[in-house]
């Protein structure tokens, strides 16, 4: 046999990669995390942390306070000129994912973890119980035990099987420097804006800058003339509103970051036929609508309960994917269903109608989308 053998591989250093290794290392199985980006880097994402992700990340030892996370505490969604608004039933928190992500991984390497950055793997295969993996210039490695955490990019060998889900909507996103009156008046809100083709959200994160993020139809981006320009246009002709947010700001990065076809909706299906010693986490495990769902909580819950069931039953990665199905199941499905909704115009008009007429209704939505308490405290208490 060619190649280097290792205990336990992770691929991917994003929250479910990080969040796996800084529980081995804890637990005395410090693993080796392969990152392919050679530095930190931001990635498409509303960087909007509910409570659920804000215990994980306390538990995994990140301290928000000490990152500059901003506080997020009320809910404005817009349609058209209309406006309606409701207190979060926590305070949530912003905070950009390159200082995030990096956090976690340097938690990660204090705990033991051997993280590798500009380290791709670049296919999978598995032979007779043991996995091989492809990984450049560190050539082949055997793992004994691979976590797969490589958010939504796929894995030549390991492809998802994502038919039937959502994956015609762009995501984008761009952090500016607003001016200091619509920084104020953003300061302690979360910001929705629905429109023809998508919606949007403006919110702050750290060092006083603020990120807006937002889901479009590939139909409709080619109808704007497929440019960040056209699309802010085509967004701020239906809600003038973010005209005035955007007055005078200055964007932070040269172009938005995009990403294609988000397989919005997908669950990995449990095959006792696959390797019990391949553990699928994160956003290869599930891909919730980032509208109403809590896509980096369930990242971070499927890095603790994977570590716990390996820990306490070793190669059993049916058993993890069973449990997390259920922890997430419905969760993605109502995600997906209303993000179905509010792309028609008769669902926008319903759900800003429900909302404006019963503010409690976005809490109750928003709670139903995410992580149970019951399951946090399970794979918590292992973890
Ligand atoms: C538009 C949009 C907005 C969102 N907004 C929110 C939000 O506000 N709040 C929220 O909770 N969730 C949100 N989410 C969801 C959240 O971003 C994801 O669910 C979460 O990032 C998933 O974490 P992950 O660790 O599975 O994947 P990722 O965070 O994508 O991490 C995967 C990592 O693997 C690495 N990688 C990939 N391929 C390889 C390879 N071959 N070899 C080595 N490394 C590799 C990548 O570089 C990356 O670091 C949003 C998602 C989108 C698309």
């Amino acid at each position: 046999m060619s190649g280097i053998r290792e205990e336990i591989v992770i691929v991917g250093g994003g929250l479910a990669g990080a969040s796996v290794a800084c529980t081995l290392a804890r637990a005395g199985r410090p693993a080796l995390l392969m990152e392919r980006d050679p530095e930190p880097r931001h990635k498409v994402c509303g960087e909007f942390l509910s409570v659920e992700a804000q215990a994980y990340l306390a538990h995994l030892g990140i301290d928000l306070d000490y990152l500059g996370a901003s506080r997020i505490s009320l809910l404005r969604l817009f349609l058209g000129r209309d406006m309606a608004e409701a207190d979060l039933p926590f305070v949530a928190r912003g905070l950009s994912r390159r200082i995030l992500d990096e956090a976690l991984l340097q938690e990660a390497r204090h705990g033991g973890a051997r993280v590798v950055r500009d380290m791709p793997a670049r296919s999978l295969s598995c032979d007779g119980g043991r996995i091989r993996v492809e990984a450049g210039s560190l050539g082949e490695i055997h793992a004994d035990t691979l976590f797969l955490a490589t958010g939504k990019h796929d894995l030549r060998g390991a492809k998802r099987q994502s038919a039937g889900s959502i994956d015609d909507l762009i995501g984008f996103k761009l952090h500016y420097s607003l001016a200091e009156d619509q920084r104020r008046a953003l300061d302690g809100v979360i910001e929705v804006l629905l429109f023809t083709g998508g919606y949007a959200g403006l919110q702050m994160i750290e060092g006083g800058l603020a990120n807006l993020c937002l889901v479009v139809s590939k139909r409709r981006f080619e109808q704007v003339g497929k440019s960040w320009d056209g699309l802010i246009d085509h967004i701020a002709r239906e809600c003038p509103h973010l005209n005035e947010r955007l007055q005078g700001a200055e964007p932070v990065f040269e172009r938005p970051l995009s990403i294609f076809q988000i397989p919005y909706g997908f669950l990995h299906a449990p095959d006792p036929a696959e390797p019990q010693n391949l553990f699928r986490l994160g956003d290869q495990a599930g891909v919730i609508p980032s509208f109403t769902g809590d896509g980096m909580s369930i990242a971070l819950h499927s890095g603790c309960l994977a570590a716990s069931t390996f820990l306490s039953l070793g190669h059993a990665s049916t058993v993890f994917h069973r449990r997390i199905q259920a922890d997430i199941r419905r969760q993605v499905r109502l995600a997906s269903f209303m993000n179905r909704v509010v792309r028609q115009a008769t669902g926008r008009r319903m759900v800003f109608g429900l909302c404006r007429a019963w503010p409690a209704a976005m809490r109750h939505v928003a709670a139903l989308t995410r992580v149970e308490d019951a399951s946090m405290r399970r794979a918590l208490a292992a973890s």
